[in-house]
């Protein structure tokens, strides 16, 4: 029993109720319900949600993640998902501090148990319950947090541990919140292959939903020389106008070496690292057309979940120092340097176009199966 949450205003306990979307049966659409509005425990918060993200298909995935990806696990139903949600701070549980009602924050829904050896040597990330809340775990153990933690952020409230817990500049609007865990997978992939104002990155795909968060924290972190590839030339001229000097753009369907085009760019040596933002089912020829641009000493990274067994030399890897990276999310204190990049105007996230959608219209809003704009288009749910 939690004594004591400290609340801005409640109604009385049993009559708190909350509207959600959620899942009562794989295929079929979301159901909007009234359930209990949760209480935090000491060490959580409860969130007012403002905005939560969404991708165009999410519905598709969800509807076939169990087939799809195999090595995942679902919460138990009916669940509320919803991965990236924004607000405000309703109330906090008894041991929070630090944190205030009524601040404007993002919610990594990135769960953890603090407990097993990962966590207590500072490795959250790799925990063995790790989940993403409101959407699925990484292991049969990830059971345990969706129990901990069962509210996404298709809903007006959900609990949420403080250690999740980034706070937003005025800057940034709740919208644009919603969309930080795409931003946060690009910019940790470019934290992890040490990306600076000395490095080139090459980015495969980079006017889709990942591709281009991507090429936003590269110009923030420096990098000299942005190249990307892409499939819609239209959306690829959109992409270079954010920065017509430092971002360089061609076509996948392009003749010719992807790899002689990128060394072209970078005094012939190729760049220092690539970024494959692809989704899952591209072509493994496009991960390894851009691979065999890497500069010697130079590194690959996976973000978009191109799967399967890739043919690589691991001999000639080793030859030339390279490495090939897997990198998945990112950490709540990667979140919190990417609101603080904002507040000074050091990242520029203006550039998208935001979709919203009210709760009641969630299943229109999952039924959407392109972007219209690539990933310039940010859906939203705001409840
Ligand atoms: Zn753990």
């Amino acid at each position: 029993m939690v004594k004591n949450p400290k609340s801005a205003s409640r109604p009385k306990r049993d009559q708190a109720t909350m509207r959600v979307a959620r899942m009562h049966k794989v295929g079929e659409p979301l159901s909007i319900d009234r359930v209990p509005r949760p209480e935090p425990r000491p060490t959580d918060i409860l969130l007012q949600v403002k905005a939560c993200g969404i991708v165009p298909n999410l519905g598709n995935v969800l509807n076939n993640i169990g087939k799809w990806f195999p090595h995942l696990s679902l919460p138990k139903l009916p669940a509320i998902f919803g991965l990236d949600a924004a607000g405000v701070v309703a109330e906090i549980g008894s041991q929070v501090h630090g944190i205030k009602i009524g601040d404007r924050v993002y919610i990594n829904p990135a769960r953890y148990c603090g407990g097993c050896h990962a966590c207590r040597t500072g490795d959250t990330t790799a925990c063995r319950y790790y989940a993403f809340n409101g959407y699925f775990g990484f292991s049969p153990d990830s059971q345990k947090m969706f129990e901990d933690y069962p509210y996404g952020g298709l809903g007006e409230y959900m609990t949420a541990p403080q250690y999740s817990v980034v706070t937003l500049p005025d800057a940034v609007s709740f919208e644009t919140a919603a969309r930080w865990g795409y931003l946060g997978t690009g910019y940790s992939a470019l934290k992890r292959s040490g990306a600076n104002m000395s490095t080139s990155v090459l980015i495969n795909g980079i006017s889709g939903t990942l591709g281009i968060g991507v090429a936003l924290f590269a110009l923030a972190m420096g990098c000299p020389t942005i190249m990307g590839t892409g499939r819609d030339t239209r959306l690829l001229k959109k992409v270079k106008a954010i920065a017509p000097d430092r971002i360089h753009v061609r076509s996948l369907e392009a003749r010719g070496s992807l790899a002689d085009w990128a060394k072209s760019l970078t005094g012939g040596e190729g760049p220092h690292i690539v970024i494959d933002a692809l989704g899952p089912g591209a072509p493994q020829s496009s991960m390894l057309a851009a691979f065999a641009a890497v500069r010697r000493g130079g590194r690959l990274v996976d973000i978009g979940a191109v799967g399967g067994a890739v043919p690589i030399d691991l001999h000639k890897l080793m030859d030339n120092n390279q490495r090939i990276i897997g990198s998945a999310w990112f950490t709540t204190a990667e979140g919190q340097e990417m609101a603080d990049m904002a507040a000074t105007g050091a990242v520029d996230l203006d550039v998208f176009e935001h979709e919203v959608f009210k709760l009641k219209d969630v299943n229109k809003a999952l039924a959407i199966f392109k972007n219209r704009n690539g990933g310039f288009s940010n859906y939203v749910i705001c409840p």
